[in-house]
């Protein structure tokens, strides 16, 4: 990727990581974190706040897909990628780790500026560039990693239908990684993420099942919250199309309602 000289791009190095803003930093009262690589909260304006989604939990929202919470106390290192950090919160186990020689090649990211405000600086979080400057405030670093969380997936949505990104989702996914059917005569079938819609914020994600051939809410609140454009609407079938051994034999078994032991009558159509 070649070098981009902002003129905003004058602050330290120290002061230039993104830093969580001291407002919104419950955790972090010195405004100079020069060994804070990670903001814990990275979004305001997208679909969920990961503030919340950190101090907020509850034994029953854990996650089917066995992934690990976000550890706070891990996040200070700085030999993890934002892009390892990002896909690790809890909530985007749904999401693979996109490669940095994908997101490197402009071709890739063709027609996504005009869907990403701060594109740049969105594109330098994302590939841990430095280049944001401690001049700017916490609003506007609040809105760049909402950016940055946008473009990511954007291109994540991307990524995924290509060879090696089908591969990634493919491991993911022998390891039910994106959760089970929830339909019981499905007997606990893996699912795979998909959008209803291709166009950012416009309906969450939902997984679907290859069985039953139907979508549903994932059973993780803090996935439901994801953005179906991160996945997009092509993604489960295509994948199906690729692993064709992915794909399930149809349910020979069908739910059938009962009242004493007989069948409903279906009565007249309405
Ligand atoms: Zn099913």
């Amino acid at each position: 990727m070649s070098v981009r000289v902002s003129s905003r791009a004058v602050a330290s190095r120290s002061e230039s990581k993104y830093k969580k803003p001291a407002a919104m930093s419950p955790l972090n009262s010195s405004p100079k974190v020069a060994t804070k690589k990670r903001p814990e909260s990275a979004s305001t304006s997208g679909p969920r706040s990961k503030e919340t989604k950190l101090n907020v939990q509850s034994p029953l929202e854990v996650s089917e897909t066995g992934s690990e919470e976000t550890d706070l106390s891990s996040s200070e290192g700085d030999d993890s990628t934002w892009i390892s950090w990002f896909c690790g919160l809890r909530g985007n186990e749904l999401l693979c780790e996109v490669d940095e020689d994908y997101i490197q090649d402009d071709f890739n990211l063709c027609g996504l500026q005009g869907l990403v405000s701060y594109y740049d600086y969105a594109l330098d979080v994302i590939l841990d560039n430095d280049s944001l400057s401690g001049e700017m405030d916490g609003e506007e670093h609040n809105e760049i990693e909402s950016a940055a969380e946008l473009l990511y997936g954007l291109i994540h949505a991307r990524y995924i239908l290509t060879a090696k990104g089908l591969n990634a989702m493919h491991e993911k996914y022998k390891r039910a990684g994106f959760g089970r059917c929830p339909r019981v005569f499905c007997g606990g079938q893996p699912c795979l993420p998909v959008g209803i819609s291709d166009v950012p914020r416009n309906s969450s994600v939902k997984i679907y099942c290859p069985k039953c051939e139907d979508i549903y809410l994932p059973r993780c609140k803090y996935q439901s919250n994801m953005d179906g454009a991160y996945i997009g609407t092509t993604f489960p079938h295509l994948y199906l199309m690729t692993y064709p051994s992915a794909k399930p034999a149809k349910p020979v078994q069908t739910y059938v309602p009962r009242v004493f032991g007989f069948k409903v009558h279906k009565g007249p159509t309405r």
